[in-house]
């Protein structure tokens, strides 16, 4: 029996990786059922930066049934298996946050444990030396998991991706035209709305009248849809995450190519490094409140590591979240729903995940409060959890040459980070609740990485005599070192499975 209440139209308005992610997952699970349009203005263009990902990113792909090596063909792409970051807790210290596992599957105690037990006493080697994660990318070498091989250290390589914005968002739009999705170029004007508040209508500048039944707002930070029609207002989180700014700027490729992102910081901010296939982009993000533009853009150009390949572009943002992401018949997926800035790579999993919830809880025409106020709970718990994380980073700062550090390293967090810290200060746990983004070994190379190291540590970590703990901590070493060389180096890998065509060509995928 057919619905007579189903939504039959969506309007995705937006044409950045927001909107074709949404529009590409959308044609593929909703299939013919539902009309979609994807409107977007080549004239505003699209913001172009976001390069780097997490690993949930290959769910996405899998999901949609697109291949990840021509995908990485497609998009001039790079394997990423974590963050190196360079001068956050002290000038002069660096860390991985590799993506994975660290040490060995746990039993009744996390390996961690064992580590601390013996930092403390300093008979250990660096935490990112027991990770195939940290260890692999400071040597530049890449291959994908070996699931066939259990127990090995190649079965547990996380990799996550890097790659050219602009040829993603190219990527997806093929993808889901293919699927039916039909594309309007143009600007919109104005935007109709019901008397319930509903959205009608757009009005395009051509004169056009684009109506549907349920919208989805990729406008960016423009917001047009959920800020500036339906004002859903916007909590600024500008005090715990005081960056503001971006200079992004892309540069010859360098090798070794890096199967991961650096993130270094300076004075007011840091500065990101993306190696792809073809070019390194490289940002600096800084306080506008401590640094002038002209500052931050030559910290930048000294900092590049080739040779710019283009004019340096000047990006604004306000960090924080839109007081409500779903309003009535509008829901705000990519930038328009908020931002937290792209030190851990979050923004597109967050478009991920607003895609996906998008689909559990997709409306009828009748839209239900109850449901609606779901998705934004669950939603401003995903933003806050990230935040957090995020913060850690500002918070645990050992510096103190510069105001901007001084501000971070003495701020105030949010309660529950504060939490965090404190529990793992004292025996060294990491808590994390099951919808919470970051693994507990994320947050345990951040904040051993940026120097907390805990006054004590958990007391079955003591059980074994210290010969029995030392040769566990040096067994798993040196099983990661010696998986580390068998491993190729990442450009190797890239040339052997998925090396971008000459003009990096967009591959037309094939519908699943
Ligand atoms: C400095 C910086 C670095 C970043 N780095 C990362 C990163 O490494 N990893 C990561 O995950 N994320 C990163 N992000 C975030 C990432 O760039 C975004 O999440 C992602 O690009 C999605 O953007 P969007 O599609 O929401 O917006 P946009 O790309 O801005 O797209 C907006 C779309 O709306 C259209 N539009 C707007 N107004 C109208 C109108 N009136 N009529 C018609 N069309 C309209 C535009 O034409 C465009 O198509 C970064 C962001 C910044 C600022």
């Amino acid at each position: 029996m057919s619905n007579v209440n189903a939504v039959r139209s969506l309007v995705v308005v937006g044409g950045g990786t927001a909107g074709w992610m949404s529009a590409a997952a959308f044609a593929k699970a909703l299939g013919g059922s539902v009309q979609i349009r994807l409107v977007e203005s080549d004239e505003i263009g699209i913001i172009g930066v976001g390069e780097a990902s997490i690993p949930n990113l290959t769910e996405f792909n899998r999901a949609l049934g697109v291949d990840e090596d021509e995908f990485l063909r497609a998009t001039q792409g790079s394997f990423k298996m974590g963050i190196e970051f360079v001068n956050w807790g002290a000038v002069g210290e660096r860390y991985i946050h590799g993506f994975g596992r660290v040490g060995q599957p746990e039993d009744t105690v996390p390996f961690h444990q064992f580590w601390l037990r013996m930092a403390r006493q300093g008979k250990v080697r660096p935490l990112g030396e027991y990770s195939i994660n940290t260890a692999a990318p400071r040597e530049a070498r890449f291959m994908r998991a070996r699931p066939d091989m259990p127990g090995s250290a190649l079965a547990e390589i996380a990799h996550a991706y890097h790659f050219d914005a602009s040829l993603y968002a190219r990527f997806l739009r093929q993808y889901a035209e293919q699927r039916g999705v039909r594309r309007t170029e143009g600007k919109v004007s104005s935007v109709e709305q019901h008397e319930n508040g509903h959205i009608a209508a757009l009005r395009m500048e051509s004169g056009e009248r684009i109506a549907g039944d349920f919208f989805i707002d990729c406008t960016g930070m423009r917001a047009l849809l959920i800020g500036q029609t339906l004002k859903a207002g916007y909590e600024d989180w500008s005090h715990w995450l005081p960056c503001d700014r971006a200079i992004a700027v892309p540069c010859e490729r360098m090798d070794p190519l890096l199967p991961m992102t650096r993130s270094t910081a300076h004075s007011a901010g840091w500065q990101w490094r993306i190696p792809l296939q073809h070019r390194t982009g490289n940002g600096h993000v800084y306080s506008s409140r401590f640094m002038e533009a002209q500052d931050a853009e030559a910290i930048l150009m000294a900092g590049l590591d080739g040779k710019p390949t283009a004019a340096p572009r000047h990006l604004s943002f306000r960090t924080g979240r839109a007081g409500r992401f779903w309003i009535g018949n509008c829901v705000a997926v990519g930038l328009s729903s908020g931002f937290l800035e792209p030190l851990e790579s979050t923004s597109i999993h967050l478009i991920h995940m607003a895609v996906a919830r998008i689909l559990e809880f997709f409306p009828n025409a009748g839209f239900d409060a109850t449901d609606i106020d779901e998705y934004n709970a669950l939603t401003r718990e995903e933003f806050e959890n990230v935040r957090d994380f995020l913060v850690l980073h500002y918070k645990l700062t050992r510096r103190d040459d510069s105001p901007f550090w001084n501000y971070c390293r003495q701020m105030e967090v949010p309660e529950r980070l504060a939490r965090k810290m404190a529990l793992f200060a004292s025996n060294g746990r990491v808590y994390r609740r099951s919808d919470e983004l970051f693994a507990e070994s994320s947050w345990l190379q951040v904040m051993v990485g940026q120097g907390l190291m805990p006054r004590g540590h958990h007391p079955f970590a003591d059980q074994p005599d210290e010969a029995e703990v030392l040769a566990y901590l040096e067994n798993v070493r040196q099983v990661v070192g010696k998986c580390v060389q068998v491993m190729p180096s990442h450009a190797e890998f890239i040339a052997r499975h998925c090396a971008a065509r000459p003009a990096a060509t967009v591959a037309t995928p094939q519908p699943a």
